[in-house]
């Protein structure tokens, strides 16, 4: 059979677009209104990222998001990119030291699902006082704001049980 080399060009053409195009997207791995926090305030970053650099924490953060649908003051870990999201409020909070510590823990954790491990290395991190206080803070916060993941009423009576079983652990084995 003859090839057409006009056909055969084109065809090669529209293999390297779609090698492109894919080579592309995959750099993005989030849609674009996930701000890089370096691009967004780099004296924050710098200052989350010192914190990430502690030794307590083996497991690194990859990089730090500003998360585009939290309102209130919020922060997820993705634990497959390790990659770490903020709220605006949460990043401007004097808390920001125990969540991302709080963040940190469950990457420490492997998937780490569990939030009062994850408060474990809040405490460890700023202290059981403040690791406490920050709790209060969490929780007067979800009484104000609607959180699109989660019900206003769960994440009251959610960090309500935080605040007590915080209380009961005894974190004298943990608190540096
Ligand atoms: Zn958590």
């Amino acid at each position: 059979m003859e090839i057409n080399p006009v056909h055969s060009r084109s065809v090669l053409l529209v293999i390297g677009t779609l090698f492109l195009l894919c080579g592309c997207s995959s750099t993005n791995k989030y849609p674009p209104n996930f701000v890089l926090l370096k691009d967004y305030n780099l004296d924050k970053y710098h200052v989350v990222r010192k914190m990430s650099e502690d030794t307590n924490f083996k497991i690194k953060p990859n990089d730090f998001y500003v998360h585009p649908y939290y309102i209130g003051i919020a922060a997820s870990v993705n634990p497959q990119t390790r990659d770490i999201f903020l709220s605006r409020r949460a990043l401007n909070s004097e808390c920001l030291d125990f969540f991302i510590a709080h963040e940190m823990g469950h990457l420490q954790e492997g998937v780490g699902g569990d939030q009062l491990i994850a408060d474990y290395y809040g405490a460890m991190f700023v202290g059981k006082e403040k690791g406490e206080k920050c709790l209060f803070v969490l929780f007067e916060d979800s009484l104000k704001y609607f959180r699109k993941d989660t019900p206003t009423d769960r994440a009251f009576y959610y960090n309500h049980i935080r605040i007590f079983s915080f209380r009961l652990y005894s974190f004298h084995s943990c608190v540096i």
